[in-house]
């Protein structure tokens, strides 16, 4: 039974990629700082404790588990967050990834080789001047989230130039109704499902003309599984190549919910804003959809369908 260590295991994608691989057969081991099972976590994924930022024992955990792949999901994961906290961000989202690429390195070598999936983002493309972005546009981060990414994603090739099995893909947004109500998706999804209740009175956000290219979370974390069986490494971008305003998001949300006179309960507030901000992010997956078969189950309208869906039957 092939071994699998992902760290992020606790959130929204690492515990769809959990899911998936348990599935496959694959023996799942998670790396967490928490000593409790997120009920996220399917109860067969072994959990180590271990914070990412603890070198020497995450480097512990890797040589323990010996994982045949490990996925690193593990980061912090808000944008706007990345702007308060720019050296924890570096840290998890940059030196912890070097740390687990040398650990995973240093392990005995078997049969075609370890391999490392890197969960990379859009985000290192920051304000691409081509649209859709593809493995080639130039890495240009617009935030300290997007270049502790692209850190990473870098750093990653230079270790499978240097013979490590190791990818970066290229995750564009992607959305469930385990997407926690930081990104902007779930908030409008649960807040119009609240103000259908009754319990919310507006939607108060920030900007609504950037656009973004939304997938479905499930999708791509049967895109990082893809690429962690492949017996070739590369860069991936992973997309549905239909990019939507914040604004298209929020009408179909209350479309979604039967609601047509929303305009009224939605409010601007600059808190929201960011001091800057990708206009348009859209991702061309060719290079995947060929080389692994890959293909999105669902698009824009099919997220903001399931997401309200489901916070109307929840919250
Ligand atoms: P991100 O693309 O990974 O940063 O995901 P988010 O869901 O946090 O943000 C997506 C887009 O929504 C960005 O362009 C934000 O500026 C925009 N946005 C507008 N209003 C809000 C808001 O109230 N919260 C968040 N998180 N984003 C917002």
């Amino acid at each position: 039974m092939p071994v699998a260590l992902l760290t992020g295991v606790s959130g929204q994608t690492g515990s769809y990629l959990a899911e998936n691989l348990l599935a496959r057969g694959w023996d799942v081991h998670g790396i967490q700082r928490e000593d409790s099972r997120d009920p996220l976590v399917p109860a067969a994924v072994r959990l180590h404790q271990a914070d990412l930022a603890d070198f020497s024992t995450t480097a512990e955990v890797v040589a323990e588990v010996s994982p045949d792949t490990l996925w690193n999901l593990a980061a912090l994961s808000s944008v706007a967050a990345s702007w308060n906290r720019p050296l924890e961000t570096s840290l998890l989202n940059g030196a912890a990834v070097a740390n687990l690429l040398q650990a995973v390195d240093g392990l005995p070598s078997i049969p075609g080789g370890r391999g490392f999936v890197q969960a990379a983002s859009a985000e290192i493309f920051g304000s691409a001047d081509v649209s859709p972005q593809t493995e080639s546009t130039p890495i240009r981060p617009v935030n300290p989230y997007g270049a502790s990414k692209a850190y990473a994603h870098v750093l990653v090739g230079a270790y499978r130039a240097a013979g490590l099995r190791a990818s970066s893909v290229v995750l564009y947004n992607h959305e469930s109704p385990r997407r926690p109500e930081a990104f902007v998706t779930r908030k409008i999804t649960a807040g119009v499902a609240r103000i259908v209740r009754g319990t919310q009175s507006e939607l108060v956000l920030g900007n609504l003309d950037a656009k973004r290219d939304w997938g479905w979370a499930p999708d791509y974390a049967e895109a990082l599984a893809l690429v962690g069986l492949s017996p070739t490494a590369d860069d991936y971008v992973v997309a549905t190549g239909e990019s939507h305003t914040i604004e298209e998001f929020v009408a179909a949300a209350f479309s979604a919910a039967g609601v047509t006179d929303w305009q009224d309960l939605v409010r601007i507030d600059p808190a929201f804003v960011r001091p800057t901000d990708a206009v348009e992010m859209r991702g061309d997956s060719t290079r995947i959809r060929h080389a692994l078969g890959w293909n999105p189950t669902l698009a824009f309208s099919g997220v903001v369908e399931a997401m309200v869906k489901h916070d109307l039957s929840t919250s």
